[in-house]
């Protein structure tokens, strides 16, 4: 029987999403891999992506026309102090906010065009969102919350989502606990439980906004550990990041100033 990597590893190689009869448009089904990290055509296009944000004090820019390309198979690393837009960048990614101009196009499919129920239906699929303070739903057991998006997207059958539930809970040790609600759990195994929300639906892209800022150094390797295998398996992962020794271990990093790139490694 293949276990879930090598489950993930072919599936990321063909087209990785939509089998949902809730993916109603072809056109947000995501191509075969080509030819794995840096090959092919950008898998996500970021072009003179700006954001405004209107307070009380003014307008504040905090994306200034960010240009960035990401490919299939990449582990890139955004970096920068706090305050330099980082969160804002992820969040133009995921869709959670919106950019005031500029375009974000995630293989060919320019997201900001769709509407916000297509929206929420197409980041089901295509991404896995991770974030510092895990999110997960408090009252919801830690089966229930892996359960959650499955039944949203419904791509994979009602029957075999308990099922896969439970496994995706075992690759990050956590089936034994599978009962228990999010309070009972230490913030390393919440950040687990939060990762295997995020592969519910076997996406292909990961974004992970500080993902192990609130953990112990021993736990953030475990978790960067995990996310680099699952690079290695095919999966495309953006991670912002305050550490630098784990910044050094991704492909790639991008350092971002006052809304603006300042320097990438490679590619562009
Ligand atoms: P980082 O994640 O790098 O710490 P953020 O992307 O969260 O930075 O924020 C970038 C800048 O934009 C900060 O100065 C922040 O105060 C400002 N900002 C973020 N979100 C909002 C908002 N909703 N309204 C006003 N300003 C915001
Ligand atoms: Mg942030």
């Amino acid at each position: 029987m293949k276990t879930l990597y090598e489950e993930i590893a072919a599936s990321s190689r063909d087209a990785t999403c939509c089998v949902s009869t809730s993916c109603r448009e072809s056109a947000w089904k995501l191509s075969p891999l080509q030819g794995g990290a840096g090959g092919g055509s950008p898998l996500i296009e970021m072009e003179q992506i700006a954001k405004v944000f209107k307070t009380i004090a003014g307008e504040f820019v905090a994306l200034k026309g960010i240009n960035a390309r990401f490919y299939r198979g990449e582990f890139v690393s955004v970096v920068g102090k706090s305050g330099s837009g980082k969160s804002t960048l992820v969040n133009m990614l995921t869709g959670i906010d919106h950019p005031t101009s500029g375009k974000v196009r995630v293989d060919g499919v320019e997201i900001h065009h769709m509407h916000e129920s297509d929206m929420a239906a197409w980041r089901g699929l295509n991404l896995g969102v991770v974030f510092q303070f895990f999110q997960l739903l408090p009252t919801l057991t830690l089966l229930e919350n892996i359960l959650l998006p499955m039944d949203f997207t419904a791509k994979y059958p009602p029957e075999e989502r308990d099922e896969r539930a439970m496994e995706l809970l075992k690759l990050v040790g956590l089936h034994e606990l599978a009962d228990k609600i999010p309070a009972e759990l230490s913030g390393g195994q919440q950040q687990s439980a939060a990762i295997a929300r995020a592969l519910a639906n076997d996406p292909p892209i990961i974004i992970a906004d500080e993902p192990t800022g609130n953990l112990d150094s021993r736990t953030a390797a475990t978790v960067f550990e995990f996310f680099a295998g699952l690079v290695q398996s095919g999966k495309t992962i953006i991670m912002v990041t305050h550490d630098p020794s784990l910044a050094q271990r991704t492909t790639r990093t991008i350092l971002l100033k006052d809304g603006e790139i300042v320097e990438k490694t490679d590619l562009d």
